[in-house]
């Protein structure tokens, strides 16, 4: 396993579990990157966006959403450790005409999805949440949505992985990956200081570095790009209560979590892989928040931080065997990564066992399968195919 953060941890613990040797390199410490930066909503109706990819990762996040409560309490059981998920749905907000247009056309599209999204006037919005400035012009409400913390997340991953028997190597840098030309297969990795390992089944999930590993032939990778978002923690010295679900408006979300703790997030920026947290970008965060709820202006701030999230060109994850034999990939999560954990553990570990072609796995196997994006390169034998 190339990589640990919630994806390559989340695979690990699971392939673990079904009777795999499993080590986990990571160039840094477990869990530091991208996936201790999110803010955790665990949103499928919420980020459901238009177009085929946004259908089809819709299809995983309901999916992988439905797994959450089960995860989260054998992952609290295994590591000894609370992961809590938060509910009360999402709220989203409109703050003038041209936004409660807006509002009503995804309202349209979730409807015509069949999920379920309620409409609510200002007067009702702010019944449930009174913190809301009156200049509200009307909400949607997913009661499904919820979310948890990702950072006690990882620490409980890395407890199970730890306890479970999974090798976590730190500070263990890929340098690149080692390929068998004649037959197209991957068969270990090289490390930045010379070592190399051999794997029968090497699986990338190197988050928003998963592009750049080098060794691969040329059309075997999967291209994925870094996606900046600065996000602000705060805490509130009144305590919990002053909002109760996510809230979330055009640009931004506020995401209590439960103690006082609230997440303010995050800017989308295309900019390389620049982790420079600006001023510009904390500001225009606060100011719209403290807009739509005065309340946040009382609020302590905590951290200013900035990840990055791993896109690839259409944004829908790519998990699953790609163009060499005996490589899998576990990447391209972009928005999702925290909501999709507990899907592509059990995709990954499915692939890995050998299970891929079952009916339950290839549906969804093939709603982000990594060959889409290795087109002029020869298929292996050993792909999945799936029936549409
Ligand atoms: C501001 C922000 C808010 C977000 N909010 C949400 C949210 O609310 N809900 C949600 O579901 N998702 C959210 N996301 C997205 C989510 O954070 C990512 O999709 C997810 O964390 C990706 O996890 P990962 O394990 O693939 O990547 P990472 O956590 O980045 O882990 C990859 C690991 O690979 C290691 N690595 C890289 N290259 C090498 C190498 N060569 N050798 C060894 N190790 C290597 C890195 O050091 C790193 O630890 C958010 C992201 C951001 C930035």
């Amino acid at each position: 396993m190339v990589g640990g953060g919630i994806i390559g941890l989340a695979v690990a613990w699971r392939a673990r579990q079904r009777g795999m040797s499993v080590t986990v390199l990571e160039r840094d410490e477990c869990g530091q990157a991208t996936s201790r930066i999110a803010a955790g909503m665990l949103a499928p109706v919420m980020e459901v966006e238009f177009g085929e990819a946004g259908r089809r990762a819709l299809e995983l996040g309901l999916r992988s959403a439905e797994l959450w409560p089960a995860f989260a309490a054998e992952l609290a059981r295994a590591a000894g450790a609370e992961v809590p998920l938060i509910g009360g749905g999402a709220m989203f907000i409109a703050r003038d005409e041209d936004e409660a247009r807006e509002l009503e056309r995804q309202l349209a599209f979730r409807g015509s999805l069949g999920l379920r999204v309620e409409r609510l006037r200002p007067s009702e919005a702010r019944a449930l949440e009174p913190a809301l400035a009156p200049t509200l012009r009307l909400a949607l409400v997913a009661p499904e949505d919820r979310s948890v913390d990702p950072r006690l997340v990882l620490a409980a991953l890395r407890g199970a992985c730890e306890s479970g028997g999974v090798r976590l190597r730190e500070h263990a840098s890929v340098a690149e990956v080692e390929v068998d030309g004649a037959h197209r297969r991957a068969t270990g990795v090289r490390l930045e200081d010379g070592e190399r390992l051999g794997a029968g089944a090497l699986v990338i999930a190197a988050g928003p570095w998963s592009g750049g590993l080098a060794g691969l032939p040329d059309g075997a990778g999967v291209p994925v790009r870094p996606v900046k978002g600065q996000i602000v923690r705060l805490r509130d010295p009144a305590g919990p209560g002053l909002v109760g679900r996510a809230v979330r408006f055009e640009g931004g979300y506020v995401l209590p979590r439960g103690d006082g703790r609230y997440v303010l997030g995050g800017t989308v920026e295309e900019r390389g892989f620049d982790l420079a947290p600006t001023a510009g970008a904390a500001y225009e965060m606060l100011r719209v928040a403290r807009e739509l709820i005065p309340g946040v202006s009382e609020m302590e701030i905590e951290e200013l931080s900035v990840g990055l999230r791993p896109g690839t060109p259409d944004n829908a994850p790519a998990v699953g065997p790609g163009a060499l034999e005996g490589l899998t990939w576990a990447t391209g999560h972009y928005r999702n990564g925290i909501l999709l954990a507990p899907l592509t553990a059990e995709l990954v570990a499915g692939v890995l066992e050998g299970r891929s072609a079952a009916q339950d796995l290839g549906q969804l196997l093939g709603a982000c399968d990594p060959l889409r994006f290795a087109a002029s390169f020869p298929r292996p034998v050993s792909s999945v195919e799936v029936a549409s």
